[in-house]
């Protein structure tokens, strides 16, 4: 029986060529030839004012809580059907998250029930694109206009996914995109901060350098650097970069063909999703979505050990996330729910994640089979 995973990073081949183009090049720290051009193609490709590649997406979202100016005490707005890093960035700077319910439809966070949850603490908002399918951008935009709050993005999974489109990533004032293994376009470990509100360029670039002004440095803008704000490490390599260029010259490669399986599992459980068994990803007209991920929502939380554990032994390896942050440990230390959190609880226990790589193609109706008789 073969053994299909859950994820299989996909190399386009070119990777290594790269690499040993940088390795020639003798610029091995950051910010070098290949680190430009992937500022320069994520700028233009997400129409984001400035571009900043990082080790992580979750160091560009340390970058981006140090840049809202989040002091101790400050509430920051999030969902807590997300990844940790979506709040511990906020943490990490004293920040109090702020849970609050998402959507039954595209799992983001519920624009109607923000409002509520701001207080005379609140200083941001960081809405989770959920698979690669955008937030309600529009209302949640005006809201953070109107009541003065700082806007982010957690985009990690939402390179290349539109809203009314408007790429992602291109809304906040900030946003984080990641391209760890599991994500579309990958470099193993690394990510990007996107800064659209052009007042924080010129820190961001500070703060990526240990707090120094060696980027203006650089670029002969000032004849030494020194210390001038804190900072960290946040900038790759450019062998990294060098890798991450490859990848993204086929982005749209990639996307096409992921775009391809993700809808033959959506044509594949349809009758699935009338017989009542599962429920399909929905996706909104005004959205654009990437082929991040697939799911189903299984009809009751019960099924679920039983379900992934007929399709381990099926060969099929099929996961869930997320656990709430709201009711883990660290979550219930730091932070608090605004209102009740029922959509998240419910939806976390049931929800599924099939394989979805480049490669699948060959696999994937043995992988719906699978699903379609465990359900039945
Ligand atoms: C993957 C992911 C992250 C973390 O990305 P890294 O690059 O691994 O740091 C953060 N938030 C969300 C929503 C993610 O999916």
């Amino acid at each position: 029986m073969t053994w299909i995973p859950f994820n299989k990073p996909f190399l386009t081949g070119r990777e290594l060529d790269y690499v040993r183009q940088a390795h020639e090049n003798h610029h091995l720290s950051g910010d070098g030839p290949f680190t430009r051009r992937c500022h320069a193609w994520l700028e233009r490709r997400t129409g984001c004012g400035k571009a900043l590649l990082t080790h992580s997406c979750t160091g560009a979202l340390d970058m981006a809580a140090i840049l809202a100016g989040i002091e101790p005490g400050d509430e920051v707005i999030m969902p807590s059907f997300t990844f940790v890093s979506t709040a511990n960035a906020f943490v990490l700077r004293g920040g109090v998250p702020v849970f609050v319910d998402i959507r039954e439809d595209t799992l983001n966070i519920d624009e109607r029930l923000i409002e509520a949850a701001i207080t005379p603490r609140t200083k941001a908002i960081v809405v989770v694109h959920y698979a690669g399918v955008a937030c309600a951008m529009d209302a949640i935009g005006d809201l953070a206009r109107r009541r003065g709050l700082v806007l982010i993005e957690d985009a990690a999974q939402a390179l290349g996914a539109a809203y009314r489109g408007k790429p992602l990533g291109s809304f906040g004032e900030l946003a984080a995109i990641s391209f760890h293994e599991t994500k579309n376009v990958i470099s193993g470990e690394g990510g990007a901060l996107l800064i659209n509100d052009a007042r924080l360029a010129a820190r961001a670039e500070i703060i990526r350098e240990k707090g120094t002004n060696r980027s203006q440095f650089f670029r002969g803008e000032i004849d030494k650097y020194t210390w001038v704000d804190v900072g960290s490490s946040f900038l790759p390599s450019d062998i990294l970069a060098a890798f991450l260029w490859a990848q993204l010259e086929a982005a749209d490669a990639i996307q096409a063909r992921r775009q391809a399986i993700w809808q033959r599992y959506q044509d594949g459980f349809a009758e699935i999703e009338r017989a009542g068994r599962a429920r399909r990803p929905v996706v909104l007209p005004e959205t654009t979505p990437n082929a991040h991920c697939y799911f189903l929502l299984l009809a009751d939380a019960a099924e679920r050990p039983r379900f992934i554990e007929r399709l381990r032994r099926d060969g099929v390896h099929a996961v869930f996330h997320y656990v709430p942050l709201h009711s883990s440990p660290a979550g219930r230390k730091f932070g608090r729910a605004s209102g009740s959190m029922s959509v998240t609880d419910a939806i976390s226990d049931r929800l599924v994640r099939l394989p979805l790589w480049i490669g699948l193609e060959a696999h994937q109706e043995h992988v719906i089979e699978r699903c379609r008789h465990a359900l039945a």
